[in-house]
Formats: structure tokens, C-alpha cells, sequence
């Protein structure tokens, strides 16, 4: 059992701030900020270019990547982080589709986060094979499950809603049909149990700056099936990724096993804050999260509905069927979000009208999700949304 008020104190809140937005970033680790220090000076300043061996930074990139493993059911040396969440999309994307070199199709759905529909765009267009990417609504996706599709490729929990999809039952239905998976985990790892190995996902990725908390700009991971680890062929066949690097050979050679997931040099630093947050994630009993994590979207859900009833619920009330966050529409959702903000509860909006919450059972409790429905309660109720200022939208939202 995990003891969730003793992890609390792990992470520096702002004071004064009731965080609901651990899904988009997560909140520092109080280790961290010593941990890049130490990084930066005792390794960077004094080691300089013997750091890659002495301080072992070459060889994080998999070390991190174990550790993340457990979080999602991975077997050790399956996952590997490295590059942006957007890259690894793409990499497990053009793998899966030369495995499927005969089928057209990539589906996926509607609700995914654009910036895996994009990546899927650009790099049907570089192919230039005449794939075609089909996106269908969430609830059908396994109804176009079909002959011609190559990849399934889904993000399991909805960014804007929260639904979750059954990736269990939607892998078998893909394999089923001759196709492959590619399961996009950013809202999944660090918020619910997941299990690629047991669920039998050919690829996984996802981001290690939202639940995970390795703070702003940390890397992603990616998993491949070990029965795919040896011939997934590395679209982005960077040096890393080599099966030599230091031979410096003129021609591309991939590396063993998940290493061929590598593309360039790691971010050395960024990494020391995810190694901080790892050390929080290593006590978690996953299981114990998922209970706490339902138990306290389901008081956030009743604290809303009581005291907001213009707010309308998007997110499935059923615990199988969403992930670690409570959405509500309004239509004043953006300004009700800054009002909110202002107020010092911190939550998202996401376009056109979703008010999102991120429930992150590490550090928000009770009292937070009571507090934070009061406020928004006489944020509605006094209209307080109902204000020029709070309709001005800056750059990130
Ligand atoms: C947050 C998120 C991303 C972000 O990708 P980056 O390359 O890390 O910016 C991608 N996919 C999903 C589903 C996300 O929620």
C-alpha cells in the first residue's frame, strides 16, 4: 500500500495553489532541484566530457526506461526514452507500417491529440505510398477494425474527455484482423496500471512531463514488443540508435533491441529530473493509485455536480471507462478556467469548450478537491468568469 500522505511532501507546491493540471505538467519534485544541481555541477562542471562513462549518462537512456517499465507493465529492456513524444509517434508509426507493407490504412480517432494525427500526416506524405489516415469516432474504432488496416494507432485515454478506450480488447481485435498497435500512453503512464506486455500492444509511447512529473521539456519513451525488437526497422536511423556508435561506420547498422530506438545524444540534465521523479514512482503501488485516483474523481464529480450545475460532465462516469481526469463543458469554459485560476486552483481548458482537471492522488487529497469545487462554485454562481481579463488567451493554454 502506498501511504499518499507521505508523498505529498515529496513535491514543492506553490503556496497557496490547488494543482489540478498534473496531467499537462507535473509539479517539481523537491529532490530534483538538488539532483539537476548536482548533475549540472558535480558532473557537467567537474567531469565535463567523462561524464558520458563516469557519471553513466550514456547508458540512462534504458536505465530510465526500466524504471518507467514497471510503471506500464514493460519488461525490462522493452522501453528506452529519449526525443519528444511527437518522435516517438513517429518512430513506432513508420516502424509498424513497413511490418504491414501490404495494407493502406492507419486508423485512429477523433479524440486523439493532434499532434499524433499530424506526425501520422507527414509521414504518410514523406512515404508517399498512398496511406491513408482514417479517423473514425472513439466509440466505433473497433467496427473499422478491418483487412485493409496496417496500425491501430490510439491514444488510450482522451486528452479533452477522459475516456479510456479497453486496450486490451481493441489490441485483440486489431491482431485479430492482421493488424498492428501502436498505443499512445502520455495520459496513461503514472495515472492508471498498464500492462503492454499482458494487453500484447506491438508499440507504446508516451511523455514523462505530465503525470510522471520529470518537469518541463523532460523526454518521452517508447516501447516495442520484444517479438518486434529485433526487426522493427528505425525510421530515424540517428547514431545512437547504431549498433556501433563509437566505430563510427559509414553505413547504418541498427542496434540490438530497443537501443535502435535511439536517434541523437540524450538530454543529460532533463533526465536528472526524471530520475528524481522515478525515485517518488518506485514506492507507488500502481494499484493503490488507481483506487485512490477513481475515489477522488468520483468526489470531484459529486462536489461539481452539487455545486455547478451548468457545468456539464464529459468524462464516463464508469471507473473502467476513464482515465485520472474529471472534465466538465461550458461554454464560458475558458474564462471560468482563468477566473478559477486566478483564484488559485489550477486546472485546463482545452478547446472549444472543456473545463479540465487532473487528478494526481501523489499529491491533491480531500481537502484540495472539496476546496477547489467551492471555489469554482462562487465562480459560478457570481459569474466572476464574466470579466474582460479573463478572456484574453495567451500563447500556451
Ligand atoms: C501531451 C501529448 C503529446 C505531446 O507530445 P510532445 O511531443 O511531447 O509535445 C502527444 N500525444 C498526446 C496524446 C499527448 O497528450
Amino acid at each position: 500500500m502506498t501511504d499518499f500522505a507521505a508523498t505529498r511532501p515529496l513535491f514543492d507546491l506553490p503556496e497557496g495553489v490547488i494543482y489540478l493540471d498534473g496531467n499537462s505538467l507535473g509539479p517539481l519534485p523537491r529532490a530534483a532541484a538538488a539532483r539537476v544541481a548536482r548533475t549540472v555541477t558535480r558532473e557537467w562542471g567537474e567531469m565535463v566530457i567523462t561524464g558520458w562513462n563516469r557519471a553513466g549518462w550514456m547508458a540512462q537512456p534504458r536505465a530510465l526506461g526500466d524504471r518507467i517499465g514497471r510503471l506500464i507493465g514493460a519488461a525490462p529492456g522493452t522501453v528506452v526514452v529519449g526525443d519528444t513524444l511527437s518522435v516517438k509517434v513517429y518512430q513506432a508509426l513508420a516502424a509498424a507500417l513497413e511490418m504491414r507493407p501490404d495494407r493502406r490504412v492507419v486508423l485512429s480517432d477523433t479524440g486523439n491529440f493532434p499532434t499524433d494525427l499530424y506526425m501520422a500526416e507527414g509521414l504518410i506524405s514523406t512515404l508517399g505510398r498512398g496511406h491513408e489516415l482514417k479517423c473514425v469516432a472513439p466509440e466505433t474504432v473497433e467496427d473499422h477494425i478491418d483487412g485493409e488496416v496496417a496500425v491501430v494507432m490510439l491514444t488510450e485515454v482522451d486528452y479533452r474527455t477522459g475516456r479510456r478506450h479497453d486496450m486490451a480488447r481493441l489490441t485483440r481485435a486489431a491482431h485479430a484482423a492482421g493488424a498492428l498497435t501502436i498505443w499512445d500512453l502520455a495520459h496513461s503512464a503514472g495515472a492508471l496500471p498498464v500492462d503492454v506486455a499482458a494487453t500484447g500492444a506491438d508499440f507504446a509511447a508516451g511523455c514523462t512531463y505530465k503525470y510522471l512529473n520529470a518537469g518541463p521539456g523532460a523526454p518521452a519513451f517508447i516501447y516495442v514488443a520484444p517479438r518486434h525488437a529485433e526487426t522493427a526497422r528505425p525510421a530515424l536511423s540517428g547514431w545512437l540508435g547504431h549498433a556501433a556508435p563509437f566505430d563510427f561506420e559509414p553505413a547504418y547498422r541498427a542496434g540490438r533491441g530497443i537501443d535502435r530506438m535511439r536517434v541523437g545524444t540524450p538530454p543529460v540534465i532533463q533526465m536528472a529530473a526524471l530520475e528524481a521523479a522515478l525515485d517518488i514512482w518506485d514506492g507507488v503501488d500502481m494499484a493503490a493509485l488507481r483506487a485512490r485516483s477513481l475515489a477522488l474523481g468520483d468526489l470531484f464529480i459529486a462536489e461539481v455536480e452539487a455545486r455547478c450545475p451548468a457545468l456539464a460532465l464529459v468524462t464516463p462516469r464508469v471507473h473502467r471507462d476513464r482515465g485520472s481526469q474529471v472534465s466538465f463543458r461550458f461554454a464560458e469554459g475558458f474564462a471560468a478556467m482563468q477566473a478559477l485560476i486566478a483564484r488559485g486552483v489550477i486546472g485546463d481548458f482545452r478547446a472549444p469548450d472543456i473545463m479540465r482537471f487532473g487528478i494526481a492522488p501523489l499529491y491533491i487529497g480531500e481537502d484540495d478537491i472539496r476546496h477547489a469545487a467551492g471555489i469554482l462554485q462562487e465562480v459560478m454562481e457570481g459569474r466572476l468568469w464574466d470579466d474582460p481579463a479573463y478572456r484574453q488567451r495567451a500563447a500556451v493554454t
